[in-house]
């Protein structure tokens, strides 16, 4: 690689928001402003609104969703699912993750910029609260600089309570999805002497995002998010990412007659970048995206927006930085599927086939029934044949169900439980385990071993169905 090259590279071998020695560079983003920006602000209202009323949403008396870690409920859609569910979760988190790759794959950070709560937070409530009370970058720089004074005070201290409030909300929000409103309620209406480990949770959590909004910013995109960390794996050249033309903005001159000449006189041919670091100034990470993709990119995309504004009063067209892939730029030729594409998309679409089967088929009462190992049949007096079976019975619902066994396509059989009557009581959440005969006719059986049917009814709706064998003698 030759020298230059090598040079143009350097920016590769730190981070734009920490210097030479170490310490933080802190980012002042200019505030964006265009018709992507105006279509986040849209986007963020909406998710935001979704986030704040989804943990107040109940379906049939449960909340829409629930990750309670602590007493392992987890609720979706208003489903509860059990650690029984495990391989569902698993399943699910496997779905997750190859789709969070395949659309990496396709459209880079668009999350990111879009979607990423932090994000979120972060560029359109946080960022958004900062300008409103100490203006735009400039004089955020200004008052930074400014002595302690009385205005000083009350900006810097107006902020940090604002931020603090929003905070103490959004803690009680998370807190909402796990362990449900009426717990955050239960907590907050007592004293926190008799509820210590609830309010605990609250203020930790209130502090890390406080922190975390208001200090920690970019870095948690930069430094913590393994997605971001991630993307060197997942783009390649076909991925639509923020990018730079740089065929059509090379070389940049300044918008001034003086080095527009002078670098005519040298031979080369100006380009439409014109050099006025606007596209800098706005990204909230701090980078120049002339650079090329980087891993700070959130894909915010503020940079389009702001070289869009400037191509326009100079009256080139728009979209110098735009979403395109790097193939795309280089060759101007429209993105296509290529075989990464298609294998992620195939394991992506199998995968949520069968998560999607495992979820419907799923049922409330999920029950295992086995003939007791090592017992032979029994021959009653009046000459029905009993077996005695093991019956484990799971209640995947928060609600008690009383539960019923009857033979199917068997009118003259019956099903005699041992240690209790007709009816079963599985409470909510818990595994009933029993045995049972089942007694039928001879002349019902198939020789030694017959199929049958046992269905599990909750008053007259059948909940499952298992399918057992019944021994006999030989005909
Ligand atoms: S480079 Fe552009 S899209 Fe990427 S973070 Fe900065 S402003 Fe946003
Ligand atoms: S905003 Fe556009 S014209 Fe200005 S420096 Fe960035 S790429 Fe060049």
């Amino acid at each position: 690689m030759d020298t230059s090259r090598q040079n143009e590279q350097l920016y590769r071998d730190s981070i734009s928001t920490v210097d030479k020695d170490g310490k933080r560079v802190w980012v002042y983003p200019k505030k964006p402003k265009g018709k992507l920006h105006r279509g986040r602000v849209i986007v963020s209202v909406i998710l935001l609104f979704l986030l704040f009323s989804g943990a107040f949403i109940k379906v049939n008396g449960m909340p829409l969703f629930l990750f309670n870690l602590f007493e392992r409920k987890f609720i979706l859609f208003g489903m509860a699912f059990w650690p029984q569910d495990f391989f569902i979760f698993v399943l699910a988190m496997i779905a997750f993750v190859v789709f969070i790759i395949l659309f990496t794959v396709i459209y880079g950070r668009v999350w990111c910029g879009w979607a990423c709560p932090q994000t979120i937070f972060m560029e359109m409530v946080f960022r958004k609260i900062e300008y409103w009370i100490e203006g735009d970058a400039n004089q955020q720089r200004k008052l930074k600089a400014s002595p302690w004074n009385r205005q000083k005070i009350l900006k810097k201290g107006g902020k940090h309570l604002i931020f603090g409030l929003l905070s103490l909300l959004i803690s009680h929000l998370l807190m909402a999805y796990l362990v449900g409103v009426e717990e955050v309620k239960e907590i907050i209406s007592r004293p926190p002497t008799e509820n210590l480990t609830g309010f605990i949770g609250l203020v930790v959590f209130t502090g890390i995002f406080y922190w975390v909004f208001a200090f920690f910013r970019e870095q948690a995109c930069i430094a913590v998010c393994p997605y971001g960390r991630l993307q060197g794996v997942f783009l390649d050249k076909k991925s639509i990412v923020v990018a730079y033309d740089y065929l059509r903005g090379e070389k940049r001159v300044k918008l001034n007659k003086k080095a527009k000449v002078s670098l005519e006189a040298s031979g080369e041919k100006a380009g439409d970048c014109v050099d006025c670091s606007l596209c800098v100034q706005v990204c909230p990470t701090g980078i120049d995206i002339r650079n090329g993709t980087q891993l700070e990119c959130v894909n915010c995309t503020a940079c389009i927006d702001a070289c869009d504004q400037v191509m326009e009063k100079i009256g080139r067209p728009k979209k110098l930085i735009r979403y395109d892939s790097l193939i795309g730029i280089e060759t101007a030729k429209k993105w296509t599927f290529n075989p990464r594409i298609v294998a992620y998309t195939s394991i992506l679409v199998l995968i949520l086939s069968v998560l999607t089967y495992l979820i419907a088929s799923r049922s409330d009462i999920e029950t295992t029934i086995q003939r007791v190992p090592g017992m032979l049949y029994q021959e009653q007096e009046n000459g029905q044949i009993s077996n005695l079976y093991n019956i484990q019975l799971v209640n995947k619902t928060f609600q008690d169900k009383i539960i019923r066994l009857q033979l199917k396509n068997h009118p003259d059989g019956t099903i005699r439980q041992v240690g209790s009557e007709g009816e079963i009581l599985v409470k909510a959440g818990e595994l009933f385990t029993g045995v049972f005969f089942i007694e039928l006719p001879k002349k019902e059986l198939n020789g030694m071993k017959s199929s049958l049917t046992i269905q599990v009814y909750q008053e007259n709706e059948i909940m499952d169905e298992v399918n057992t064998n019944f021994m006999g003698p030989a005909n």
